[in-house]
């Protein structure tokens, strides 16, 4: 029989406690927080959906395989089967492990970029962004024009688009540091790309001789929206459609925070040696030495698990299936959603939602204290408390979309979970004219988001 549920393709070993509180008592946690989500104290989130960053569940096999960590300082047996695993999936020589994936991301780009160069990406992430504009260089987004309509229906949404690179490669030629496939498109929706896109980048890239990386920690649930949207590609596996796209590539940078089912770790991956060992020495002074970087032995055995588990057809099927599932009845409810679903959250557009807020009084961060208030559950604004810019009049340059990212750990959540988040969002539609905006009072110069205080408008 063919079954319609899906069912979380694992049971549950090991518990850990949800704190319940009420709605007074969450009110005056998001004041002290200063309308703040990422200044709350955890103990006071019922449902964590801020990010799906380092917050996976990690299997038994990973925890047995950190037993086994060889915590070795140089040629660690650990440090062996990452790199296997790495290699073989990326097919790159050298591979650098790295803390995290900005760790990586500040060795490569603090290496490639500088004042006067340039970094071209479908969307670049917003450590991606600080990292290239921290060492003087622009970053350029050129997603395809349907990712800005959220309600347009597109099977590859994160896609880049390729006549724009061609024409600022040409108009910006010998100063580009780098092109960027963010995998899949994080703060461009979670939407994925196709192969046929990765395919023409790296063409237009080869003509010019210029630098092709991915930025990969999403590369499996992408290689799922492959297998089943794009021709010719349903005979590959999830793994096989990864290993094509890096073997695109002459880089990738990863997060494996993400589909490498950890709570910290990344890499560096590179083709070229001259490249890797001007990075390499970076790695040393910065990180660590190169047969650890900035990891622990028993971290990077759960990374080589971890890399193998993520492409279990059974685990991404459930994975993506159940983001569609709670995308499916958001909508049923006219929440207005970023469409098609993508695979790792669901992303509210809260310019519609709220379409009395404007973007200076910021109607995604109004969205997220409400949804903290009314169900404790925690979500992150993307967009222009993120990626809002002033220009040198000091008037707020507003992002392109003003969204709510609802992001899904991996493996954590459970259906009924999910049913209680559909019902906050019931209470959320019924309130909506009444919702008012913020202000910001206080905000650094740098990835504002993390930091910033607000006040609600009155
Ligand atoms: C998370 C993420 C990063 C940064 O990785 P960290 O491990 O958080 O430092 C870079 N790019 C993308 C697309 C990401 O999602």
């Amino acid at each position: 029989m063919q079954h319609k549920t899906i069912i979380e393709p694992f049971r549950i070993k090991s518990v850990e406690p949800i704190s319940v509180g009420t709605e007074a008592e969450r009110a005056q946690c998001l004041k002290d927080a200063h309308y703040n989500p990422f200044l709350l104290r955890s103990d006071n989130v019922v449902i964590d959906f801020m990010t799906d960053s380092g917050t996976s569940a990690m299997s038994a096999r990973q925890w047995a395989g950190m037993m086994e960590g060889d915590e070795a300082y140089a040629g660690s047996r650990s440090w062996e089967r990452m790199e296997r695993e790495v290699r073989d999936l990326t097919s790159m020589q050298h591979i650098l492990p790295t803390h995290q994936g900005r760790a990586a991301e500040r060795i490569i780009y603090g290496h490639l970029g500088g004042p006067g160069k340039i970094f071209i990406s479908n969307t670049h992430f917003d450590t991606t962004r600080a990292n290239i504009e921290f060492s003087g260089a622009t970053a350029i987004d050129i997603p395809i024009a349907e990712n800005k309509d959220t309600a347009l229906q597109h099977p590859f949404k994160g896609n880049m688009d390729i006549g724009e690179l061609d024409r600022l490669l040409k108009e910006h030629k010998g100063n580009v540091g780098a092109v960027i496939l963010t995998v899949t498109n994080n703060s461009g929706g979670g939407q994925p790309m196709s192969m046929a896109n990765a395919e023409g980048i790296a063409a237009i890239c080869n003509r010019h001789g210029v630098l092709f990386l991915l930025d990969c920690c999403r590369i499996a649930e992408n290689s799922w929206f492959i297998k089943h949207r794009e021709k010719d590609m349903e005979g590959l596996s999830y793994r096989e459609i990864a290993q094509r796209m890096f073997a695109l590539a002459d880089g990738a940078v990863m997060s494996a925070k993400k589909d490498a089912l950890v709570n910290m770790g990344g890499f560096l991956a590179l083709k070229d040696d001259t490249l890797a060992e001007a990075c390499i020495n970076l790695l040393i002074i910065t990180e660590g030495f190169a047969t650890y970087g900035g990891l622990a032995g028993r971290d990077m055995e759960a990374i080589a698990i971890g890399l193998q588990e993520i492409f279990d057809p059974h685990y991404l099927d459930y994975r993506i299936k159940s983001t569609l599932f709670l995308g499916k009845k958001m909508h049923d409810l006219g929440v207005p959603l970023m469409l098609p679903i993508g695979g790792h959250a669901v992303y509210v557009d809260a310019k519609k939602l709220y379409p009395h807020i404007p973007p200076h009084e910021y109607p995604g961060q109004a969205l997220v204290g409400e949804l903290y208030v009314l169900g404790g559950i925690r979500t992150v604004e993307i967009g222009s408390v993120m990626f809002g810019t002033y220009n040198a009049e000091g008037t707020l340059q507003p992002a392109p979309m003003e969204l709510v990212r609802l992001a899904i750990p991996r493996r954590v959540y459970t259906q009924s979970h999910i049913e209680y988040v559909v019902e906050t969002f019931e209470e959320i539609m019924k309130r909506r004219s009444r919702i008012r905006g913020l202000r910001i009072t206080k905000e650094p110069k740098f990835l504002r988001h993390f930091t910033a205080h607000f006040e609600p408008l009155s």
